[in-house]
């Protein structure tokens, strides 16, 4: 199944036409793309009877905002692939390395990018979105509290996060649209391996990054664990879940996002945001 926001209402993306979830179910469902959780199992039965007939056409992508666009909360994890740990001369965690993008900097697929400063840096991130209450779950369960994936980039801004000793990432990761998310939330049986997804990144046309799931240094299953241990995890809830080698800051020579650079973000299976960079302020 494959969830979109589609000009602030849910529904499902089959074959690229919109299925709106409110119209099409009789009003069982809601449009509300938060509500959706609390439905989860009955949505995912009825996405499995729909067909595209019936629904529009998703022809602009422009229409789409984030898949989960209010979350209570947002995780991420730095140095969670061992290649962009080594580029960043910093030695490999021994336990995962939790911090929050501020939920406010949440936007959809093709949302501009405005650019605080001349340090501004991609990061191409596999999204888990929780699907349910998650307390102390094991990682051998832990798959089962997810609902799905998204697509997602941490845009950071270098100069903000390691602006103070010892550095505090998460105002320089949650400037106004950094966190965009999409193009769609995609349900885990679409997934041959969930453990093993290819992600790519392209700044300006240039292949900047590329790497798989399987080489995260901390699984999503061992993320959950870790983080369900000491906080509730609620519906809705996003983890960014690292980024591999290959982001700006640690080239030679550096390279930074440019005002009319295009980010493209691309998570196999679930699709690509392309999001471009602007001035501030406009
Ligand atoms: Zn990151």
């Amino acid at each position: 199944m494959r969830l979109v926001n589609h000009r602030g209402r849910s529904g499902l993306d089959i074959a690229g036409r919109f299925v709106d979830l409110e119209e099409h179910s009789g009003g069982r469902f809601s449009s509300d793309p938060m509500s959706t959780f609390g439905d989860w199992d009955a949505i995912r039965s009825f996405a499995s009877e729909q067909t595209a007939t019936g629904g529009c056409p998703l022809v602009d992508d422009a229409t789409l905002g984030a898949p989960v666009p209010n979350p209570a909360q947002v995780f991420a994890i730095g140095l969670n692939y061992r290649d962009h740990a080594e580029e960043a001369n910093l030695p490999i965690p021994e336990t995962p390395m939790v911090f929050t993008k501020f939920p406010s900097c949440i936007v959809g697929p093709n949302a501009e990018v405005p650019l605080t400063g001349n340090r501004v840096d991609w990061e191409v991130e596999q999204v888990v979105v929780i699907g349910r209450e998650t307390k102390d779950v094991k990682a051998n369960e832990a798959w089962g509290y997810v609902a799905g994936m998204t697509a997602g980039q941490d845009i950071s801004d270098r100069r903000l996060q390691f602006a103070s000793k010892p550095p505090q990432f998460s105002l320089g990761k949650s400037a106004t649209n950094f966190g965009p998310t999409g193009p769609a939330l995609v349900s885990l049986d679409e997934f041959e391996d969930p453990d093993d997804i290819a992600v790519r990144c392209w700044v300006a046309g240039e292949q900047m990054q590329e790497s798989r799931t399987s080489n995260l240094i901390f699984t999503v299953p061992q993320l959950i664990e870790h983080i369900s241990s000491y906080c509730v995890l609620l519906p809705g809830d996003l983890i960014f879940t690292g980024t591999p080698g290959g982001v700006g800051s640690v080239r030679d020579p550096r390279r930074y996002l440019a005002e009319g650079e295009l980010i493209e973000t691309e998570i196999e299976g679930i699709g690509r945001l392309s999001n471009r960079c602007i001035a501030r302020g406009r």
